[in-house]
């Protein structure tokens, strides 16, 4: 399902990587960076779309810059997919060159759109491959590369409890290595900011770079609200399966504002301080955790006694 049989003499091309008009027709924005299904004829591959080029002005045809496309809003973006497929460009062929978007959590279509051509880049860009593998890097270091992922309300206590976990596993002669939100913010990711956009891609960044460090032998600790079920599992997929750890830190919102160790509640409810998680900006609580630690029950040496408890049970 999905192949496409052709003529020799004039085969569609295949790439990953296009430009594309796409059509936006879901009431939750589009957000670049975020993970959708790509749906082309028969075919379904995972697909992230970049910042819009540019949106149409459906009256004058204008075109307007644009950081999403909301509800019916129509733009100009570039598309990354995770298999390349074979296509058209839609103006030559509607059946190869029209595709729809669907939410990988609702399963709702949430745009459709037309392939405009392949970026050059999709063709000329190749996976390297390397002598010394994973498994050679898991084998000098006496473990394998895992990502440990703690989400949580700010003030749940993903700091405390990530730096008590690391600090175990570093005494029991462990390679880890902890990726801090705050701290991330400071370097690689000081361009962005809290919107929703820029949410996904703080997320989609330390996605990658655990992903770098778990498959140099590390275990990575990764200490980030990530506020959102779609970039969380986007950073699952990266990995193996079984090498990455969902570690909800489970605090209620009252509990977290009671401690507001960083006084940003305090600021958040005063108003100066927008897009706060938990009080103007969403909290989705993961559904399936590997593990999930009520910090009003535990204090935080017993939760980071649970997690390397866990870790140890399933190496
Ligand atoms: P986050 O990284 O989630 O924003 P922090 O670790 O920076 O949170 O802050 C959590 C605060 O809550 C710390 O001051 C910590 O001492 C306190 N705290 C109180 N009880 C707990 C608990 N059971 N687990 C973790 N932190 C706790």
């Amino acid at each position: 399902r999905g192949d496409v049989l052709s003529t020799a003499a004039s085969p569609p091309e295949v790439a990953d990587q296009f430009e594309a008009t796409v059509v936006w027709m879901d009431d939750e924005a589009m957000l670049p960076g975020r993970p959708y299904l790509l749906k082309i004829g028969t075919r379904t591959v995972g697909a992230s779309i970049t910042e819009p080029k540019y949106k149409v002005n459906v009256n004058t045809l204008e075109h307007l810059a644009a950081k999403r496309l909301e509800l019916n809003e129509i733009g100009v973006c570039n598309l990354s997919l995770d298999a390349a497929i074979a296509f058209d460009a839609y103006a030559e062929n509607r059946d190869l060159g029209g595709f729809i978007l669907i939410d990988r959590i609702s399963n709702r279509t949430v745009a459709a759109g037309m392939l405009h051509f392949a970026l050059r880049r999709s063709q000329n860009i190749h996976w390297q491959a390397l002598d010394i593998d994973r498994a050679a890097r898991a084998a000098q270091m006496g473990h394998g590369g895992k990502v440990v992922w703690l989400t949580g309300l700010s003030g749940a206590g993903k700091s405390t409890i990530a730096n008590l976990v690391e600090k175990k596993l570093y005494a029991e002669g462990r390679h880890t290595y902890l990726l801090d939100g705050d701290n991330v913010r400071h370097g690689l990711n000081k361009d962005l900011g809290f919107t929703d956009e820029d949410r996904v891609e703080n997320i989609r960044r330390v996605a990658e770079v655990a992903k770098l460090m778990a498959d140099a032998g590390l275990i990575v600790l990764v200490s980030f609200i990530s506020p959102f079920r779609a970039e969380r599992r986007m950073a699952r997929e990266l990995m193996p399966e079984g090498d990455f750890i969902e570690v909800h830190i489970d605090t209620s919102l009252a509990e977290a504002e009671r401690r507001d160790v960083k006084g940003l509640y305090a600021k958040a409810r005063s108003g100066q301080l927008k897009n706060f998680t938990g009080i103007d900006s969403p909290y989705e609580a993961p559904e399936n955790p590997e593990i999930r630690i009520d910090t009003q029950a535990m204090t935080p040496a017993q939760a980071a006694e649970a997690i390397t408890t866990w870790l140890e049970a399933h190496p």
